[in-house]
């Protein structure tokens, strides 16, 4: 095995793991690059259209059809094919049921891990499928923007199902960070926002008829279903990926004349004003996924790395976004940009509510005399706009 530039060990009681460099890197180095143990597709993102290999997320549409559908206007024409990374040569699809890949290898590694388990069977949508119905009921709970989807979960069910060694599988999820919680708020933040608690037992009826459960009937106890749904609540991570941006970053590193230059900058700029006036911030598609080792990396309010997509899939990466310190722990922030720049006392609100933690970074810590007061803006929403 090759030597990792890093090492994972338990910081104390509360944070759990956390992963610490070996050597120090230099800003702009990538500590660790990772493929999800499962991911999945948000589910009105793939109902509206949003097209991405049901496997690995990597656009199956060009990056021309992808800025036509999102404007809504079918004249646009894109200059520099070339910079587009979409390969329509490639794409396969289960014969089954018709379900999308970007090429053989992930129909044949989704097949293998859950996809014969999950197959409908059908390239007509059957509404009276089990899992089509948990789908639907899902999607009625949970309206974009979405954090999460319920067909993740039917995936870990079918991948217990279809492996050799059950045990194992089992104990691979285990070791994710989880906590049996009394307080549903991680849960209800990510899996919906509103009644939850109403329908969370319908949740786990439906995918009890939906699936064999024989295997993993420890989390379909009602507090084992909390405990799975906390699971992926707390330890999942968001994954976008858009072949339009991938073609605005490819064509941008190309050398031109200043005009054309001039000519596409216009062009880009004018089609990301009519998607934001048709999809608005809904550019990418999207899902979420569990990482073994991303999920071990701690917050920072002044973090030292930030995860990206740079492959235009679920490929995770891991970079120095400043230069890190022999044996300095490495941590992202899991609140957003604009989140930071928060008052102490809003960020640390967010964090104890989504992951059950009291952060105490350098930053936390040197503000500890501030007085414990909510930022205006928080007030006025709670998104980042
Ligand atoms: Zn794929
Ligand atoms: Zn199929
Ligand atoms: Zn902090």
């Amino acid at each position: 095995m090759e030597d990792k530039g890093f090492f994972i060990k338990i910081v104390n009681n509360e944070k759990g793991k956390g992963i610490f460099s070996k050597r120090g890197y230099k800003e702009g180095d990538i500590i660790l690059e990772e493929k999800p143990v499962v991911s999945c597709q948000f589910s009105w993102n793939s109902d509206y259209g949003y097209l991405a290999c049901d496997h690995c997320m990597r656009p199956l549409e060009t990056a021309e059809e992808n800025a036509q559908r999102l404007t809504g206007n079918p004249n646009i024409a894109l200059p520099n094919s070339e910079c587009c990374e979409t390969n329509k040569n490639l794409m396969t699809e289960c014969p089954s049921c018709g379900t999308k890949y970007c090429s053989r290898e992930c129909q044949d590694e989704a097949f293998q891990r859950y996809h014969s388990t999950l197959c409908l069977q059908s390239r007509v949508k059957d509404e009276s499928h089990p899992l089509t119905q948990l789908n639907e009921t899902w999607k009625q709970i949970h309206y974009p923007p979405e954090t999460a989807t319920i067909m993740l979960l039917a995936r870990i069910v079918a991948m217990v199902n279809q492996a050799n060694d059950k045990q194992d599988i089992c104990s691979m999820f285990s070791q994710f960070c989880h906590r049996t919680v009394n307080d549903m708020h991680p849960i209800e933040h990510n899996f919906s926002r509103g009644k939850f608690v109403e329908h969370i037992d319908i949740l786990r009826e439906m995918m009890k008829k939906a699936l064999n459960i024989e295997y993993t009937a420890h989390w379909f106890t009602p507090d084992g279903f909390k405990s799975l749904l906390a699971l992926v609540g707390m330890n999942s991570q968001g994954i976008g990926t858009s072949p339009f941006s991938r073609w605005v970053k490819n064509v941008s590193a190309l050398d031109m004349h200043k005009d054309q230059r001039i000519f596409i900058d216009k062009l880009i700029d004018r089609i990301y004003d009519e998607m934001e006036e048709v999809v608005g911030s809904f550019l990418d598609n999207e899902g979420s996924g569990l990482y073994i080792l991303q999920s071990a990396v701690n917050h920072s309010c002044m973090p030292n790395a930030s995860v990206e997509f740079p492959y235009s899939n679920n490929t995770l990466v891991l970079r120095a976004i400043r230069d890190i310190q022999p044996e300095e722990e490495i941590c992202t922030s899991y609140l957003e940009e604009c989140e930071l720049e928060r008052s102490r006392y809003s960020r640390q609100k967010a964090l104890s509510s989504l992951y059950l933690f009291v952060c105490h970074c350098d930053k936390c810590q040197s503000q500890a005399n501030d007085p414990d007061m909510t930022s205006d803006e928080e007030e006025v929403e709670d998104e980042c706009s």
